[in-house]
């Protein structure tokens, strides 16, 4: 698909390219991280998932742990019962079934295959799976959140109504080697000009290509004839 291509070259002369962390973080302590995160605020996952590594020397341990020992250790992150219940049995599962606990198996699995896999499991949805896969693993997937899934349907590059079905239609022969650039440009784009309600179409670097048809170029305290003129300014 050429024009995510375009708009990715787009969004690299605004935001530039993000950094990547180096070395990048271990695919299964960034499993069961997000799967503390969610309903809950960075602050507070982090404890939770700190409380587990220093509580165990390392997976393998807290397989081997009551349930109710991993329950109390995450409570500060919330839903402590469901998130204990998913990261236990995720833990025996792999375990049990590939002998380590280790996501190496994924490397033999098509995207499909690897999202359909890990999904199969409570607390990890597409979402979840798509970034341990992109910034874990360094796999050519564009996870899709609420501002990528806003932003591309706004844009034009797919006409999809909830974000799995964006990742899908997205994640369809996808440009080598540009997801992580094109995903984190993208979230920055979300939350800094793309919002979900007056869009700041007037600054937006893709406002010539973008297809949306109701942007928005008004500018909060500006008269109408400076209005004007900044229509002029920026071509339109
Ligand atoms: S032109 Fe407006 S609607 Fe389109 S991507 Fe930019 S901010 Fe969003």
């Amino acid at each position: 698909m050429s024009s995510i291509k375009k708009i990715n070259e787009l969004l690299k002369e605004y935001f530039g390219i993000p950094k990547r962390q180096n070395p990048l973080p271990e695919p299964f302590d960034t499993l069961i991280a997000t799967i503390l995160s969610q309903n809950t605020n960075d602050n507070n996952s982090y404890k939770a998932f700190n409380n587990l590594k220093n509580a165990y020397a390392n997976w393998d341990e807290a397989a081997g742990a009551k349930r109710t020992a991993i329950e109390k250790l995450i409570r500060v992150a919330g839903l402590a019962p469901t998130k204990s219940r998913a990261i236990k049995n995720l833990l025996v599962d792999i375990k049990e079934k590939y002998g380590k606990l280790s996501l190496d198996f994924v490397n033999k699995l098509s995207i499909e295959e690897t999202i359909s896999k890990l999904t199969s499991y409570d607390g990890i949805g597409v979402k979840t799976a798509s970034c341990v896969l992109m910034f874990a693993m360094n796999k050519n997937i564009c996870p899709v959140d609420t501002h990528v899934h806003r932003t591309t349907n706004r844009i034009g590059l797919v006409n999809e109504k909830t974000p799995d079905k964006t990742f899908w239609k997205l994640n369809k022969n996808f440009p080598e080697g540009i997801a992580h650039t094109f995903h984190t440009n993208l979230i920055l784009l979300g939350r800094e000009i793309c919002k979900p309600t007056n869009p700041n179409c007037a600054v937006c670097p893709l406002k010539k290509v973008c297809k949306f048809e109701n942007k928005n170029f008004e500018i909060k305290g500006t008269s109408s004839n400076k209005r004007i003129l900044l229509l002029d300014n920026i071509g339109i």
